[in-house]
């Protein structure tokens, strides 16, 4: 939690400090979250990507709430001019565990963009994301079928995500022959379609919930126990965003880092002697909470040095392209994903995350990335009898 109140009353006697404390605790409750957040000198700014590297007023985290106070409360228009810097943010939540109020900023947006959305002014890049969505059920466009779909059954579904399906549909292939190093057998279905965490973001809640009806329905109709989800998005959405619309979710939704973590006890790992960098994906570690797993299980591996850039854990750095600035602003998001790979590979050119849209990020900047299910393929021997 920031201590910027406790900073800003610092040399004042106990007595002052203390009343001070009890009327903002007290007040902070009255007072509407956007305005305690257009208030704020920015506190979290140092956190925020975008802010680090677009560098402007305007997209900085209580800009960004300034807008959306100025557009709810009638002193601007909400025009798409107007609106554009509230779809400069990555959703990260990296700025949450910098704010006093544990805010997440995107949340506290959101409501501006639903309302973007619902009078057509947006930017209309958004279209883009919005047709493939509904036409190719893949965010990026159309996808190839794999031979590995199939309408079999098994308890553990692999939900391989948009980024998988589009970009890197070998990932799919490990991640089955891992789990089966675990001793599981998993399935794919052959339907699979977004499961809407871009909608969502976008703001656009009526093809949100025609997606994620549609994707509830085909899912809890496989009877698997365990929905297995490559992308901490996809974890996120299933997890937290579906329960919000009250969409239920029969299989125990689980990342594949959740599901690596609980079998850890009876996995043979073989030794490797090299010096690696890890990812945290946000989304992971701060959305999800998981904020060492990573660490954890990699830690694991003998010979293994795993190393950590200084911002890691919950205050990790965004790379991906999951995100409405791929829209939106491909160049900035090139140069955010540039500024993660730099400092990544100041600690070894062998990066490793747990997001196949950390993995694509930081390879469109020139980086080469493993996912998890990557690295561990060739690692995992087997489990102990
Ligand atoms: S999210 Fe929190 S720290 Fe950041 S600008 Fe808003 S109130 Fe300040
Ligand atoms: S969610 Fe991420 S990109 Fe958006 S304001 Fe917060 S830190 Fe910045």
């Amino acid at each position: 939690m920031s201590g910027w109140i406790l900073e800003a009353i610092k040399g004042s006697s106990f007595k002052t400090k203390l009343s001070a404390m009890k009327k903002f605790f007290l007040e902070k409750s009255k007072v509407e979250d956007l305005t305690k957040c257009s208030l704020c000198p920015n506190m979290c700014r140092y956190a925020c990507p975008v802010s680090i590297v677009d560098g402007k007023e305007t997209t900085s985290p209580a800009g960004k709430a300034r807008i959306a106070y100025l557009i709810k409360h009638g002193y601007i228009d909400l025009t798409t001019e107007n609106v554009l810097p509230l779809y400069y943010c990555l959703s990260c939540e990296s700025c949450t565990p910098h704010c006093f109020f544990q805010f997440n900023l995107s949340e506290l947006i959101r409501p501006i963009r639903v309302e973007a959305i619902m009078r057509g002014e947006y930017p209309k890049q958004l279209n883009n994301l919005f047709d493939n969505v509904m036409n190719f059920g893949c965010a990026f466009g159309e996808v190839e079928k794999e031979e590995n779909e199939t309408n079999n059954r098994g308890d553990i579904l692999i939900f391989r995500g948009c980024v998988v399906r589009k970009f890197y549909p070998e990932l799919s292939k490990i991640a089955t022959e891992v789990i089966e190093k675990l001793g599981y057998k998993s399935f794919m279905i052959e339907d699979e379609i977004c499961c809407g965490y871009l909608l969502y973001e976008a703001g656009h809640d009526e093809y949100f919930m025609k997606i994620a009806k549609m994707n509830a329905e085909r899912i809890n109709r496989s009877g698997a126990k365990i929905l297995l989800t490559l992308s901490p998005e996809c974890t996120y959405t299933y997890r937290i965003i579906y329960p919000r619309y009250k969409i239920k979710m029969k299989p125990r939704v689980m990342h594949i880092t959740e599901f690596i973590k609980e079998n850890m006890g009876k996995i043979r790992f073989s030794e490797r002697k090299e010096r690696i960098v890890i990812h945290d994906p946000p989304k992971l570690t701060i959305s999800l909470n998981k904020t060492r797993i990573l660490l954890e299980i990699l830690s694991e591996i003998p010979g293994l040095k795993v190393l950590r850039p200084m911002r890691n854990g919950k205050n990790t750095f965004y790379a991906g392209v999951n995100n409405l600035l791929y829209w939106i602003d491909k160049e900035l998001l090139l140069e955010i994903n540039r500024e993660r790979l730099r400092e990544l590979e100041e600690e070894s050119n062998i990066i490793v995350t747990a997001s196949p849209s950390a993995k694509r990020g930081l390879e469109i900047a020139g980086g080469k990335v493993y996912d998890l299910v990557e690295y561990l393929r060739d690692t995992i021997e087997g489990v102990r009898d």
